[in-house]
C-alpha cells in the first residue's frame, strides 16, 4: 500500500550509467536527461562544482584548484563519491519538476541502473547504495549488454543466441545472450575514447600538431570512418598547437587519413568480437551466423563500422535504431516488466 502511494509521488527511473554519457528514462515520459558522465570538483574540499555538460566543458581546462573527472571512464568505478554524486544529482533533477504543493516532497522512485559488466561485486553494491542514498525505494542493477539487447528489441528470452556489441566511450561490451541470460561476456577497454586517442597521436606524428581529446572527438564525428564511404572526400580543419613553435596552427585533414588512424582501434574491436565468438557454445554460433551481430552505443555511429566488421568476420552486422539510447530504453522497458526484470537483474535492493 505504502509502495503504491510512493509510486504515485515519484518517478520510476531507468538510468544508463555509461562511461561517457548518463541517460535517464522517466517512466511514462521517456528520456529526460542526456548528459556527459563528468564531475567537476574542488581538489581540496571535494565540493562538487559542476556535473554533466558544464563539467565536460571543463575537461582539460580546469584551473589548478578544480578537477574534472569521468568517474566511470574505464568501465569500473574509479571514484565512488563522484559516481554517487552524479546519480543523486540526476535522480533529484528529475524530481524537481513543479509538483502539486499539497503533496509531500519525497521522491521514492524505483530505479533500474545499467552498469558496465566489468563492475565488480563491491562496486555494484556501492552503486545500489548510492541509488538508495539518492532516495530510491528499490534499486536494481542490470548489465549494459543485457539492457542494450532489450532496448534493441532482441528476443533475449528465446533459446536462440543473440549477439550484441555495445561500443561506448571507455569500453566495448560484447555479449552473447540466450534464455534471458548472458552466456558469454567480454568487456574490452577499447571504444570511442581510444579512437580519440588514436587521432591525437596521428595528428601529432603526421603534422607535429598538439590537439586535445575533445578536439579529436570532433574530428572523429566530422570525418571519421571505418570503411570507405561514398563521400570519401570529406575534410575538416583541425586547430592545435605547433610542437616546434608552440604557436597555434591549423591543418586540413581528410577522411582517408583519419580512417587509417582509426584502423588499429577498429581492428581491436573486431578481435574482441571474434574472440567472443570463439568462446560461444557451438549450438549458439549457428544462430549468430544466421541472425548476425547487433551494434549499439555511440561508437557504432562511426561511419561504416558495421560494414567493416561484416567484411572482416563474414557475418551480417546491424546497427540498432538510435544506438546511443538503447541501454536506457532497455532499462525503461524493464520498469514495466517485473517478470523480465526479476530474471535479468544482477542485483536488487529495497528499503
Ligand atoms: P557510454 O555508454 O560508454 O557512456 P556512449 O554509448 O554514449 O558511451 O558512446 C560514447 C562514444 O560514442 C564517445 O566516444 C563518442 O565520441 C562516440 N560517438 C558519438 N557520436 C559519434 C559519431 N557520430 N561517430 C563516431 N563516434 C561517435
Ligand atoms: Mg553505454
Amino acid at each position: 500500500m505504502l509502495d503504491w502511494i510512493f509510486s504515485l509521488l515519484s518517478h520510476d527511473l531507468g538510468i544508463d550509467l555509461g562511461t561517457a554519457n548518463t541517460l535517464v528514462w522517466v517512466r511514462g515520459k521517456g528520456i529526460m536527461i542526456r548528459e556527459p558522465s563528468v564531475v567537476a570538483r574542488h581538489k581540496k574540499t571535494k565540493e562538487i562544482v559542476a556535473i554533466g555538460r558544464e563539467a565536460k566543458r571543463m575537461l582539460g581546462k580546469t584551473p589548478t584548484t578544480i578537477e574534472a573527472l569521468r568517474p566511470l571512464k574505464d568501465g569500473v568505478i574509479a571514484d565512488f563519491d563522484a559516481t554517487a554524486a552524479m546519480l543523486k544529482f540526476y535522480i533529484q533533477l528529475v524530481h524537481e519538476q513543479p509538483k502539486n504543493p499539497m503533496l509531500p516532497k519525497i521522491p521514492r522512485p524505483k530505479v533500474v541502473v545499467g552498469i558496465p559488466s566489468g563492475v565488480t561485486e563491491v562496486e555494484r553494491r556501492a552503486v545500489q547504495e548510492a541509488a538508495i542514498m539518492a532516495g530510491a525505494r528499490e534499486a536494481y542493477l542490470i548489465e549494459e549488454p543485457m539492457a542494450a539487447a532489450i532496448g534493441s528489441g532482441l528476443p533475449i528470452q528465446d533459446s536462440s543466441g543473440n549477439f550484441i556489441c555495445d561500443i561506448g566511450g571507455g569500453t566495448s561490451e560484447i555479449a552473447v545472450l540466450s534464455l534471458g541470460g548472458i552466456v558469454v561476456n567480454r568487456s574490452i577497454r577499447v571504444a570511442g575514447d581510444e579512437m580519440d586517442e588514436a587521432i591525437v597521436s596521428f595528428i601529432r606524428l603526421k603534422y607535429s600538431l598538439l590537439i586535445g581529446e575533445p578536439t579529436a572527438e570532433e574530428v572523429k564525428i566530422a570525418v571519421g570512418s571505418a570503411y570507405p564511404t561514398d563521400k570519401a572526400d570529406r575534410h575538416t580543419v583541425v586547430r592545435g598547437r605547433d610542437i616546434e613553435t608552440g604557436l597555434p596552427r591549423s591543418v586540413r585533414v581528410g577522411e582517408g587519413e583519419i580512417r587509417e588512424a582509426l584502423a588499429p582501434v577498429v581492428h581491436q574491436i573486431v578481435e574482441g568480437i571474434s574472440e567472443t565468438i570463439e568462446e560461444t557454445p557451438p549450438e549458439l554460433v549457428g544462430d549468430i551466423v544466421e541472425h548476425g551481430i547487433v551494434l549499439a552505443g555511440g561508437g557504432s555511429i562511426l561511419r561504416g563500422i558495421d560494414k567493416f566488421i561484416a567484411t572482416e568476420l563474414k557475418m551480417p552486422v546491424w546497427v540498432t535504431d538510435d544506438p546511443q539510447t538503447a541501454v536506457v530504453r532497455g532499462c525503461g522497458k524493464l520498469l514495466d516488466d517485473e517478470a523480465l526484470l526479476a530474471k535479468v537483474k544482477v542485483a536488487a535492493r529495497k528499503v
